[in-house]
């Protein structure tokens, strides 16, 4: 059956000096027994879905089986979590191998909550049902709204009990990255590790990643390295503050040099626009608020450009000066792509000098009167300026002749304005309120249809149809604030 999965594997992270990881199997589990399944990824991975959703299929998604090529590693970081630095590494989580797709895209297939490793700490290794649902739901949803993730593959439940402040139950999630290379890789083998360590990982997320820089003279290789990286990371932050999502847990190990979100464990989208949320139970200072995200973007890169500081230049005083000098571009970068992506929430093609005056006056406004961020665009949108107190306040009857009139100016008709709007503003995100209401129903009772009728809804956001107009409603008035914890 094996034969007939798909597996294509070739690990060359395994390949890398051995102080990067720990060769080690999943620790087997009583009963693995599959819950949620993604189907299209599996395709799209070169995977036969069929024969992975099998019995022996599930014995590999639960860790109690190896598929064929792989060969399992833990892998060491260290990071900083909320500004102190530390020794961390995949304390429950094993990378079965690197699956090299029908495309030739390469894909770390990870599973995650596979037992203790030598990183586990006092951990055990292990994951609840819930949040890996969540992982699931919130990371495909993420992919859908076009915004680079990692993907969830399956979950399986183990059949085990986890133990936290409760008893609940086992899981495992297999999850899908373009690599789980991360800022805080980098800062173990700049800390613990030797400088050749450190050339060999830079040259492998070169190739693995950012192959362009390949052209480059070799004595600004790794300078053009880093501007990638930061690169990447403003265009993900942008994007987050787009559409209102908030990480929640934005730590040096869960910022990955792919430029891919990783690390679903505190993350949540904001309903009502307040730049202050803060969902995270133990994020007491608003360190990870939304607001703060495009700083904590820049300070996790100034650590990463600190572990590069020996390939920058063989100065100590230059590479300083050389890395300020590409970090500090990240607010550029940041405020370029997050401007672009405003104008296109509001129809905009070209670009004006009072756009930034124009959009932050809109979110101003919309603070003011606690109006839903996602279904404000979405009002805008679709012309219906119903929903909120706002749209009957007199500054924001101003407001919108100005956007009018600025529609108006440029030389692209009002109909392609409106067709832009509707490609960047979604219907649908994965609402606290309604994630709540079907893990509850997931794994309170074992129903999942509500969850795959909800991940259905969420594959589409940008489809503004009207099946799915129950899912974009906001959450009932409450004054309870919602919280999400991490490391369950
Ligand atoms: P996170 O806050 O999810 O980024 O996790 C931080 C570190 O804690 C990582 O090294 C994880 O592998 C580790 N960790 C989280 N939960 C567990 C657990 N239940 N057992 C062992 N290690 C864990
Ligand atoms: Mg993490
Ligand atoms: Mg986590």
């Amino acid at each position: 059956l094996q034969k007939n999965m798909g597996w294509n594997f070739d690990n060359s992270y395994a390949r890398l000096p051995k102080s990067l990881f720990t060769r080690m199997n999943p620790t087997p589990v009583r009963s693995p027994k599959l819950v949620i399944f993604n189907s299209s990824l599996a395709a799209s991975l070169g995977l036969n879905g069929e024969c992975l959703q099998s019995e022996e299929g599930v014995e590999i998604l639960g860790g109690n089986k190896l598929p064929e090529g792989s060969e399992p590693i833990a892998q060491a970081y260290a990071g900083h979590q909320f500004g102190y630095f530390t020794m961390l590494g995949d304390g429950r989580a094993i990378l079965l191998g690197e699956q090299i797709t029908p495309e030739g895209e390469r894909f770390d297939i990870q599973l995650k909550g596979s037992g203790r490793t030598p990183y586990s700490r006092n951990g055990d290794g292990r994951a609840a049902l819930g949040p890996m649902l969540r992982e699931y739901i919130i990371s495909e949803a993420m992919h859908a709204l076009g915004i680079p993730t990692t993907r969830s593959l399956a979950v399986v439940t183990t059949g085990e009990p986890v133990y936290r402040e409760k008893v609940l139950q086992g899981a495992i999630l297999t999850r899908v990255a373009k690599s789980h290379i991360r800022v805080g890789t980098f800062q173990y083998v700049r800390v613990w590790r030797t400088l050749d360590e450190l050339r060999k990982l830079a040259d492998y997320a070169i190739d693995r990643h950012y192959p362009e820089v390949n052209g480059e003279n070799p004595s600004t290789r790794y300078v053009a390295f880093l501007k990638e990286v930061v690169k990447s990371q403003a265009a993900l932050i942008a994007k987050w503050q787009l559409v209102g999502f908030i990480h929640g847990v934005m730590n040096t190990d869960n910022m990955a040099i792919s430029g891919e979100t990783i690390d679903y464990g505190p993350c949540a989208f904001m309903d009502r626009y307040d730049p202050a949320t803060v969902f995270s139970s133990i994020d007491h200072y608003g360190r990870y608020a939304y607001q703060n995200q495009p700083y904590i973007g820049a300070w996790n890169l100034a650590r990463f450009a600190e572990t590069l500081l020996p390939l920058l230049a063989e100065d100590e005083k230059i590479a300083v000066t050389i890395a300020q000098d590409v970090v500090s571009k990240f607010h550029d970068f940041y405020n370029e792509y997050w401007l672009s992506g405003m104008r296109a929430k509001l129809g905009l093609f070209n670009q004006e000098e009072e756009d930034e005056k124009l959009i932050k006056d809109l979110l101003s406004l919309m603070e003011k009167h606690q109006a839903d961020f996602t279904n404000t665009f979405l009002a805008l949108t679709f012309q219906k300026l119903e929903g909120s107190p706002v749209f009957c306040t007199e500054e924001f009857r101003e407001w919108l002749k100005r956007w009018q009139s600025r529609l108006l100016k440029q030389p692209e008709p009002i109909d392609l304005a409106y067709e832009r709007m509707r490609a960047n503003n979604p219907a649908l995100i994965p609402r606290n309120h309604r994630v709540e209401e079907v893990l509850k129903l997931a794994v309170g009772q074992g129903e999942f249809r509500k969850m795959e009728q909800f991940l259905n809804a969420l594959s589409k956001p940008y489809a503004h149809s009207h099946d799915q107009v129950d899912y974009s409603l906001p959450p009932p008035p409450s004054n309870e604030r919602y919280v999400t914890y991490c490391g369950t």
